[in-house]
């Protein structure tokens, strides 16, 4: 019940896709409802409204066999996840979709692939830059905001959470206090839950966890995931998962100032296929383990906006030409500057790092693909995933580059009641959260991405579901 001091069933904290989500489920069964939003505007920013529209579960079909979407989840994460996060993942992303489109959100299938077989309509427009307005995940909210205020429940704009209440006595979350841009404000709640994307635009917490250097990342994301969640529950002594790795892709150099390079197009095909050197002109990754790998690996560099992504005229021609946005044209029809040269000391004085260490570089990286032992190499390069080309000219090419995050996938440790956990491992009652701001499903050492809008409608739709029973229990 809502009543004048602020009472509610349920408050949610964050309107993206996992609030949301969260929100209609529990609303429509009956719970009163109240999201708080930080963003003021009509189309306040969140990943949501700027995602690709599709949902997958490591980049394919996730509504497949669950066998095979469980041997996928593998293949993404080396094996590393919560498994009973992921069955809750396998189990309840076919229900999610149907539960979306209960709600009014249209999905075409864009393309014969799994990946793109669940897309948001009207799907986004493939250029360079950022493109959402009237699209896939701005109509989602749009819809899911109308289904929301349809049954009675509350949208508040311009709110941002700021501190959990809790029950001394019981240890039970009940309520939030937050601040609205007229002054303080508390909101009782039988539960709680947290959806507020994740803590990527955070300097101190990408500090703490990913980056010496976080102002030389680039913000491939909507900067409303400023780790609230992560901070408010961690206040309350949660337990936080994986917080070291991030999804994001490798970028040109120039998207610090280029609005036209971010989000796409990415550098990772060419990447994947060539090499990564740091400033100095050496290797530092194993690029064979894809574009978000990297990126991580980046990221950790003392200056990660100081790498090239170093490949040839072979490369720029097939790799260079591959994905949804290829590099090739796109990056430099979009004013990403490309160096050439016709030797590999020439490339180098053009890049400003000495001539004899990237020779070095490749020239040892060229031997141990000859010699068919690319492990070898130091550091060694895997090709079960990605081909490893030779970088052999004649026409030697680099591309000032960087790495762009677009959410951290590690955050607050949850069950598969999307219930979130004390550090001693029990639950904390109340206290549910969804989304970007969740660990335990991707990431890990190996940056394996499964997925986040899957993963927000999923774990929304589990906590909408387990509040509302709790409700039930404790009424
Ligand atoms: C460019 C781009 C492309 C992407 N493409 C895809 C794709 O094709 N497929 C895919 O699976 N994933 C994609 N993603 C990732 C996906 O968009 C996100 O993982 C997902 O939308 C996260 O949803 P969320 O609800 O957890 O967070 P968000 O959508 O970020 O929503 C969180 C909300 O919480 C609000 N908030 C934050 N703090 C507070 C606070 N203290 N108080 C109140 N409100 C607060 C924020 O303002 C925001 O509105 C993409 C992301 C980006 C940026």
């Amino acid at each position: 019940m809502k009543d004048s001091e602020n009472h509610w069933d349920v408050v949610v904290v964050g309107a993206g896709l996992a609030g949301m989500m969260a929100a209609n489920c529990a609303a429509r069964d009956g719970a009163t409802v109240c999201v708080l939003e930080q963003g003021e505007g009509e189309h306040y920013p969140c990943n949501t409204r700027y995602s690709g529209g599709l949902f997958h579960i490591a980049l394919d079909d996730l509504a497949g066999e669950p066998e095979v979407v469980l041997s996928n989840l593998h293949r993404a994460m080396h094996g590393e996840f919560d498994t009973d996060l992921a069955e809750a993942l396998i189990e309840n992303a076919p229900a999610a979709i149907r539960t979306l489109k209960d709600f009014g959100v249209r999905f075409i299938s864009a393309g014969y692939d799994g990946f793109r077989r669940h897309s948001l309509a009207p799907p986004i427009v493939r250029r360079p830059g950022l493109h959402w307005r009237g699209r896939a995940g701005d109509v989602m909210l749009e819809t899911l905001e109308r289904s929301l205020t349809n049954v009675g429940a509350q949208l508040r704009r311009g709110v941002t959470a700021e501190q959990l209440m809790m029950n001394a006595e019981t240890g039970r979350c009940v309520g939030v206090q937050a601040r609205h841009i007229n002054g303080p404000e508390t909101y009782h709640a039988g539960s709680v839950i947290l959806a507020d994307g994740g803590f990527q635009a955070d300097s101190q917490l990408v500090a703490d966890y990913i980056s010496p250097a976080p102002h030389r990342l680039v913000q491939r994301n909507a900067e409303s995931g400023r780790g609230s969640s992560v901070r408010m529950a961690a206040s309350v002594s949660a337990r936080l998962v994986g917080m070291e790795s991030f999804y994001g892709h490798l970028l040109h150099r120039d998207a610090f100032h280029n609005e036209r390079l971010w989000p796409y197009p990415v550098l990772d095909a060419v990447a994947t296929a060539g090499i990564v050197v740091d400033g100095a002109g050496s290797r530092y990754c194993d690029e064979g383990k894809g574009g978000v790998y990297i990126a991580n690996q980046t990221a950790r560099l003392r200056d990660p906006a100081s790498i090239f992504v170093v490949f040839d005229e072979a490369i720029w021609s097939n790799a260079g030409r591959s994905g949804l946005l290829p590099a090739n044209p796109y990056v430099v029809d979009a004013g990403g500057s490309l160096i050439r040269a016709d030797s590999i000391g020439s490339l180098a004085t053009k890049m400003a790092m000495h001539p004899d260490i990237l020779h070095r570089t490749i020239t040892n990286y060229n031997e141990s693909l000859a010699a068919f032992e690319p492990s070898i190499g130091s550091p060694s390069r895997s090709t079960d995933r990605y081909r490893a080309e030779p970088i052999k000219g004649p026409t030697y090419y680099a591309f000032p580059a960087c790495a762009g995050i677009t959410y951290t996938t590690g955050g607050l440790a949850i069950n598969a009641y999307a219930q979130v956990l004390h550090e001693n491992g029990a639950v904390i009652g109340g206290l549910y959260a969804c989304g970007a701001c969740t660990g335990g499903l991707e990431g890990g050492r190996w940056a394996g991405y499964t997925g986040g809008l899957t993963k927000a409608a999923t774990f929304g739709l589990i906590a909408g579901r387990s509040a509302l029973s709790d409700l039930r229990t404790t009424a």
